[in-house]
């Protein structure tokens, strides 16, 4: 094992526990991609709070765990992280939870609009997709989370279980999941008040396009 990438996936597990998108029992797993290998670094513990580097294993892209031990709960959801990293090549991160604002949605089978501008800034201007039950780590639920994806979207919710959400990098995953989780939580709470409106798509475009326009000059200094 890489001593460096199992750092890696513990900080990251620290940081999506820090950042509070997360169940109260912290169920969740998170992949790192390992660079010009068919592999992956997962974590093996059925929840990611006070997850430590001997509850990270080595699994192969095909599946084959590679290095390290894995009990069949966690292996069940090997697949939906493997295809992630097959279907995008450039996602370099995954992770799964179960926040709770997010997951109402999942087990409603609705989708969370752009009812705020950081998902239209964050390549969910089309809203977070739902993909359709399947039993936790089955074909059908791959398939079924695929056929969701579309390309650029980093999020999809799973019907009746959680949320995946995957990007470049474990700071834009993790911020991603942070996004969505902030989101299903003003709309549910908008719900008492008439309901949450969504960003009409002109101007999710142009929120877009300001946004990438920043990024590109960055913030003027004295
Ligand atoms: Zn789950």
């Amino acid at each position: 094992m890489d001593k460096h990438l199992v750092d890696e996936v513990v900080a990251a597990a620290a940081r999506v526990v820090a950042g509070g998108a997360i169940s109260a029992n912290g169920h969740g797993n998170v992949s790192l991609r390992v660079a010009g290998a068919q592999e992956m670094y997962f974590t093996s513990a059925p929840s990611l709070r006070g997850l430590g580097p001997e509850d990270v294993v080595r699994v192969g892209l095909d599946g084959t765990l590679l290095e390290g031990r894995l009990p069949p709960i966690q292996g069940a959801v090997v697949a939906m992280h493997t295809a992630m990293y097959h279907d995008r090549p450039d996602v370099g991160c995954v992770v799964h939870t179960h926040s709770p604002y997010a997951t109402a949605f999942a087990v409603a089978n609705r989708s969370i609009d752009c009812w705020i501008e950081a998902l239209a800034t964050f390549g969910l201007a089309d809203g977070v997709p739902v993909a359709a039950y399947g039993p936790r780590g089955s074909e059908e639920a791959v398939s079924n989370i695929r056929r969701a994806v579309r390309p650029g979207v980093p999020a999809v919710l799973l019907s009746n279980h959680g949320v995946l959400v995957f990007h470049r990098t474990p700071e834009l995953a993790i911020l991603i999941g942070g996004v969505v989780e902030e989101a299903a939580q003003a709309a549910i709470n908008a719900m008492a008040l008439g309901g949450p409106v969504e960003i009409p798509g002109d101007l999710r475009a142009a929120a877009l396009q300001r946004a990438m326009a920043f990024d590109a000059v960055g913030t003027k200094t004295a």
